[in-house]
């Protein structure tokens, strides 16, 4: 089956304006030279360290159709192309009209933690159901957000945006672009704090997501979050008028009565949209729980079918990075195996309210004969004044959880490392890559690992070392 159009030369100038070179039509949109894929148009844009004009080319050896540039001069001989003055610009106003032109159902996901989680476990339930366009990855800031949106296919039944923020007044001209019908936040935490004044100033900032939602639309909120009412009286300021919690407060529209969380995930009782449902979430820990509360909400407010999607839950499995959970081997020298462990992957970002999420997790498993349960921790970056002290203070649930054993990666964990008893202290590295030998030789059979860590520490790296078996 051929993949259906997503712009002709002719939609896109329209949209953006510039000079058209040829006459072409594209499938997909692609950024990056490496990940591009025949059909596409390859957008040239300038980032802080690049310029995606050096890499034209090899889009093009890559069977982009067409691309998009503002210098004509590194195009090869007779390209398709629009050449225009901004980059960034004309894909601003490709997101615009992809968004004009459809008649999707769109949800937007915004919050301290959870949103790609929550994102991806939409996807799934709303595909299941219709042709779904979701953000890829995390692509949630000023440029990811209009490349979800120019992706978005015109047949598509139901749009899932992620839109993210470090800064006060950064979601307000996304969410006007991504304009949906549904918005949810997950929660409010003091992730990104340096950037911030306090946790109050955080709610604000999340709170702009009520500035592009539809006021006949839906603001989704957490009921057990601290910030609960300043958020729905803030929906309610802006003349959103159905506004609907979920959590384990008695009042809220989703309402949690019991999970049992058990190793591959979670069976949860509760309340949705006036149904009592019982159903499986298939990602581990209690924060699952809560997000799969989210998810229904959502597919509630989008008129979709919400038993459906309780039943199509047990399939959701956590993304990579994301509390994903494997099975590897332990080998001897020659090769042969000797034993077996369990890697849970948290290892895609860290502040201190997933880092209690995955400690839980990992505190949840139950090794088998003689396994330990070990933490290889690295820094949680963007902490602001209190970075310090939240490092150290990681001690504490390390040991009411009764993690077995910690290894330590980065210059902040050096903090949490003084800390830690000798015994449960495996080692401590300045560099994730230093820790790789370390933790692949620490490991025994039965052993749960649990890596996590900030993204700019690298902790990825020892996931797909063990991953890759040497
Ligand atoms: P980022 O802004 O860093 O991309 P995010 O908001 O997209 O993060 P996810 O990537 O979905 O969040 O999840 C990151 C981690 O946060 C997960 O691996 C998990 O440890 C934790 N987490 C997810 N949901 C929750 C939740 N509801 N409460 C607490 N922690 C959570």
């Amino acid at each position: 089956m051929s993949e259906a159009v997503l712009w002709t030369a002719e939609d896109a100038v329209s949209a953006t304006g510039g000079i058209v070179a040829g006459d072409w039509q594209v499938t997909g949109i692609s950024i990056d030279s490496r990940k591009t894929r025949p059909g596409d148009l390859f957008i040239a844009l300038k980032g802080p360290n690049f310029d995606g004009h050096q890499f034209v080319a090899k889009a093009f050896e890559a069977g982009c159709a067409a691309a998009l540039v503002s210098d004509g001069s590194v195009l090869p001989p007779n390209a398709n192309a629009l050449i225009v003055d901004d980059t960034l610009d004309a894909m601003v106003r490709l997101g615009l009209a992809g968004r004009a032109r459809s008649k999707a159902k769109i949800i937007a996901i915004t919050g301290s933690v959870g949103k790609t989680g929550t994102k991806e476990a939409l996807k799934y339930v709303l595909g299941e159901q219709g042709k779904t366009h979701a953000s890829p990855a995390s692509f949630n800031n000023h440029w990811g957000v209009p490349l979800s949106l120019a992706t978005l296919p015109v047949d598509a039944k139901y749009g899932v945006f992620e839109i993210g923020m470090n800064h006060p007044g950064e979601i307000t001209p996304l969410v006007k672009m991504v304009k949906p019908a549904v918005a949810l936040i997950t929660n409010v935490v003091g992730a990104h704090t340096e950037y911030f004044k306090d946790e109050g100033e955080i709610a604000k900032a999340k709170a702009e997501i009520f500035e592009g939602l539809d006021k006949d639309g839906a603001a989704i909120l957490n009921r057990d979050n601290l910030h609960y009412f300043a958020l729905a009286r803030r929906a309610k300021e802006l003349g959103i008028t159905t506004i609907k919690a979920f959590g384990t407060d008695a009042t809220a529209d989703y309402r949690l009565f019991e999970a049992n969380i058990v190793t591959g995930g979670s069976a949860v009782r509760a309340r949705v949209g006036g149904r009592d449902l019982e159903y499986f979430i298939g990602c581990p820990g209690e924060h699952w729980v809560i997000n799969s509360l989210a998810v229904l909400a959502c597919v509630d407010q989008s008129g979709a079918d919400v038993v459906r999607a309780a039943q199509d839950l047990a399939d959701v499995t956590p993304p990579d990075g994301r509390g994903a959970r494997h099975a590897l081997a332990i080998t001897d020298k020659t090769g042969a195996q000797t034993g077996h462990y369990i890697l849970i992957d948290d290892a895609y970002n860290a502040n201190p309210t997933s880092m209690m999420a995955g400690l839980k997790l990992l505190a949840n498993e139950k090794p088998e004969g003689t396994g330990r349960r070990i933490a290889v921790l690295g820094d949680m970056r963007e902490l602001g004044d209190e970075a310090e002290q939240m490092h150290r203070d990681l001690v504490h649930p390390l040991e009411h959880l009764g993690i077995d054993g910690v290894f330590t990666v980065g210059p902040m964990m050096a903090l949490l490392a003084q800390e830690l008893p000798s015994d449960r202290h495996l080692g401590h590295f300045d560099a994730a890559e230093d820790a790789i030998n370390p933790v692949r030789t620490a490991i025994r059979d039965g052993d749960v690992v649990l890596i996590k860590g900030s993204l700019g520490i690298y902790v990825s790296k020892i996931v797909s070392a063990l991953k890759s078996g040497h």
